[in-house]
């Protein structure tokens, strides 16, 4: 198989970069580049820079406003925006709930909800897992009752990233107790703020605020924003899944990370000699890069594959699993090459410790911890082992 670029993508690579220094305020880069939490502000602005361009859903087919690239285009946007360090596209509405939308959803549904996502207007969150519902998303809880045209919800959400930004959640909630658990499931839009929604923060490790808990308390919802039919929720959260896992391995930013580790231990002494040439740090470094090329390789066998049968098989989920352990290793490389100046927390940098370590070395440690969730969101890389183990080796 030829796995080198076709002329016509190499000249897609090559809008995607004049668009880029075009296109991408330095203000923004600088952001992304400290490797600090970005605000809503720069977020909102890139998603609006974006959604001019149309090239906001990158998913989305041309009817639907998106810019109908294949997935190895969608591979070579992804690629070289990390490349020019600009913020990743918060995925909830343009990856996840477009494409449910253009899918499942009613004409109005269509006309009302996709130029808002598309505009970068609504903000939209995920309100899949619970307390008792993460992996074994099917026993979740939160109730759905019908009360005329509306529903009424009780229970809980968590770890909704970004809940704080969002002025939308879609949730699946349980509209029927009897049965298997997944019969009675449906696919719920809600406003926030809601009367009786309350988003709560939870504070990670590194002291960031990316995730919330979201109680829900007899908020009423009009049966206009069900998505599918009532009790089908299941076959549209799947579907969701499926998206949600779109370029998982992260290729693009694993190797902007590798190069930062590799200028790090370039410039971190070690016993009087530049880190990179201790040979135990230098063969971890080469057997990190060994596997980015391998995943960049597998990555693009599995791009070409979706392209010919029209959608991604089971096997993305070696990817994810590949993806997120090459991401933590080169994190950890980081963390390694700075040694005690990668310690402070975020806020306790000083002058006089920045003596020791390069300016972005407060924002590599919490790099390392934040990154330790990758491994387990989006369906940890134990269920992605299982998913292996049945759909790909029979067993
Ligand atoms: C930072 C972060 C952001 C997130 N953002 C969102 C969000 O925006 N919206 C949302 O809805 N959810 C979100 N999630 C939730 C995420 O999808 C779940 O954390 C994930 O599905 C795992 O569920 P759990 O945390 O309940 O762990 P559990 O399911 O309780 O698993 C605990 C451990 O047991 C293992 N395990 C469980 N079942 C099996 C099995 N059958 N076989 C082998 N091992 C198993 C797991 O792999 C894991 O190691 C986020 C999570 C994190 C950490």
């Amino acid at each position: 198989m030829d796995l080198r670029f076709t002329q016509q993508e190499l000249a897609f690579q090559q809008e995607v970069r004049d668009f880029l220094n075009a296109s991408l305020p330095e203000h923004i880069c600088a952001a992304v580049r400290s490797g600090a939490e970005l605000p809503r502000t720069v977020l909102q602005e890139w998603h609006e820079i974006l959604g001019r361009k149309g090239w906001l859903g990158t998913t989305w087919p041309k009817e639907y406003g998106g810019p109908g690239w294949t997935p190895v285009e969608r591979y070579l946007f992804d690629v070289e925006c990390n490349r020019a360090c600009a913020p990743r596209i918060v995925p909830f509405g343009p990856s996840m709930l477009g494409p449910v939308i253009q899918n499942f959803g009613t004409r109005e549904q269509k006309d009302s909800i996709l130029p808002r996502i598309l505009s970068g207007e609504d903000w939209w969150a995920q309100g899949y897992s619970e307390p008792g519902a993460g992996s074994d998303l099917a026993s979740l809880k939160t109730r759905a009752e019908r009360d005329g045209d509306h529903y009424v919800v009780n229970g809980q959400k968590t770890w909704t990233t970004l809940g704080q930004h969002a002025n939308k959640i879609f949730c699946l909630v349980r509209t029927k107790k009897e049965g298997k658990p997944q019969e009675g499931i449906s696919f719920l839009m809600m406003d926030i703020p809601s009367q009786g929604l309350e988003v709560r923060p939870i504070r990670l490790i590194e002291g960031g605020y990316e995730v919330n808990e979201v109680f829900l308390d007899n908020v009423r919802v009009p049966v206009s924003n069900l998505v599918g039919e009532e009790n089908k929720g299941w076959t549209i959260a799947k579907f969701l899944l499926s998206h949600e896992r779109t370029n998982i391995a992260g290729v693009g930013i694993s190797m902007q990370a590798l190069e930062e580790v590799k200028s790090l231990a370039r410039r971190m002494i070690r016993k009087g000699k530049p880190l990179i040439e201790d040979p135990l740090f230098a063969a971890r470094i080469a057997r990190v890069e060994i596997d980015l090329e391998a995943m960049k390789i597998t990555n693009l066998r599995m791009l070409y594959q979706a392209q010919k049968q029209g959608h991604p098989g089971p096997e993305t989920s070696i990817l994810k699993i590949k993806g997120t352990q090459v991401n933590q290793e080169l994190r950890d490389l980081a963390r390694r090459a700075l040694g005690p100046v990668a310690a402070p927390f975020p806020g306790t940098i000083t002058e006089a410790n920045l003596m020791f370590g390069p300016l972005n070395s407060e924002a590599n440690a919490a790099t390392y911890f934040n990154n330790r969730k990758t491994s387990i969101f989006g369906g940890s890389n134990e269920i992605q082992r299982n998913i292996l183990t049945k759909a790909m080796l029979g067993l």
